[in-house]
């Protein structure tokens, strides 16, 4: 496992006492905490280099421009991109899909086309194709999700065919954690002409991307799931599609030409990024991509797999509670969703949060997939690199002592 007593001393927040207990972050899914190279990155620029971008020739702005697309670089390597041409800064993971859906979906999806997804999206990849979809005149599709929580592969094949034009599928599930077959899907797709988008919101954080390898052709994620800020996302696409596609926002930067009778545009990314962007935030999420890069990707990966495959032997053995998702560590990452008989999810949370422990509880923007379940909301607790098996004890006991607290079959009164 990594040396988490040295990371965690990068990360201020993690000394917090919550309720008079030291602080158990395991919301990790929802947001990660931020190393101290992250929040210096912040303070630097403002405090040496804040000029805004691509427009003065002073020094600042020279050196806002050269860290801001720095950022740019690191990310593309990061992900291995063809090029930093391919990475343009959005808000978030949202906005990324929807930036695919007005550019791409509204230039090239017409009536009687249809758009497949699956039962465990996100709300953001499931709303912007229905608000494409209405636009456009194009139909849903929804792949189905097996019993043990894994995506359907059989009823996705069945579900792309001529009328495809377009799949996007979660890569890491932030509810059940299971872990796509994204290639597959992507092979299947080009077979039909179908372009596919991959939510990747929780697997860049967590494992190895490699965008190439996955064949996919656009690939959305949030910086402040991966130890960066809030307010920076990314939209990795084939420079080709990205070529051939309206702009999304008009505005400032973004243009070659602007005449009366109309514009031209600016080459790529920034045809995709009008106004002023994110230049603080973007530039301290290119300290969270090295901090990531200097402990290896492979790394983190090996460390959360192995105290998710705790988390799991140590929840599945308290009676009364119920983990959804795959139970193969292998298969999934460390978002760890699970019910407690006869208590509510809000309530489990509360009482934990007495104890100063951080989890989830909620349908996690993931409706579709709770009502498949049978649920209308689940607890999740969710690793990072920095997180310990003694975390998942301090997890497990609470619940045992809620359990006992309040018996089986009780609702719990809060
Ligand atoms: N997709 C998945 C799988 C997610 O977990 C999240 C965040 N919970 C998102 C998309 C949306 O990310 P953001 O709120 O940063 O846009």
């Amino acid at each position: 496992m990594l040396d988490t007593a040295a990371i965690r001393k990068d990360f201020p927040i993690l000394n917090e006492v919550v309720n008079g207990h030291p602080l158990v972050y395991l919301d990790n899914a929802a947001t990660t905490q931020k190393p101290r190279q992250v929040i210096q990155a912040l303070v630097h620029y403002y405090e040496h280099d804040n000029a805004n971008i691509h427009r003065g020739i002073h020094t600042l702005a020279v050196r806002a421009t050269e860290a801001y697309e720095g950022t740019r670089r690191k990310v593309a390597a990061h992900i291995g991109a063809a090029s930093p041409e391919e990475v343009v800064f959005t808000r978030n993971t949202t906005e990324a899909i929807n930036l695919i859906a007005h550019g791409w979906g509204d230039r090239f999806v017409n009536e009687g086309d249809e758009i497949v997804l699956s039962l465990m999206e996100h709300h953001s990849n499931i709303v912007p194709w229905q608000l494409l979809a209405r636009r456009r005149g194009a139909a849903l599709r929804f792949a189905d999700v097996t019993p043990d929580g894994y995506l359907d592969l059989d009823s996705m094949r069945a579900l792309i065919g001529p009328r495809t034009k377009l799949v996007s599928v979660v890569h890491m599930s932030n509810v059940l954690g299971v872990i796509n077959p994204v290639a597959e899907i992507a092979t299947v797709a080009r077979q039909f002409g179908a372009i596919t988008v991959v939510d990747g919101a929780q697997s860049a954080p967590h494992l190895p991307v490699d965008v190439a390898a996955l064949g996919c052709d656009f690939f959305a994620f949030s910086a402040h799931k991966m130890l960066g800020p809030t307010g920076v996302g990314v939209l990795w696409g084939r420079r080709d599609l990205l070529a051939a596609m309206d702009p999304f926002l008009g505005g400032g930067d973004m243009i070659s030409v602007v005449k009366q009778e109309g514009s031209t545009w600016a080459d790529l990314p920034h045809k995709f990024e009008a106004g002023t962007p994110n230049i603080a935030d973007v530039i301290a999420f290119g300290a969270a991509i090295e901090y990531l890069g200097a402990i290896g990707m492979p790394a983190i990966r090996a460390h959360e797999r192995d105290l998710t495959a705790y988390a799991l032997e140590q929840l599945l053995a308290i009676p009364g509670v119920a983990v959804q998702g795959p139970r193969n560590p292998d298969d999934r990452g460390g978002a760890v969703s699970f019910t407690v008989d006869g208590i509510h999810p809000h309530d489990v949370s509360e009482v934990l949060d007495a104890e100063g422990i951080a989890i989830r509880a909620g349908h996690h923007c993931a409706q579709l997939l709770m009502r498949k379940l049978g649920v209308p909301a689940t607890n999740r607790a969710s690793f990072a690199l920095y997180n310990e098996p003694r975390e998942v004890d301090a997890l497990t006991s609470a619940l045992r002592d809620t359990i006992r607290r309040f018996g089986h079959g009780q609702r719990l009164a809060v």
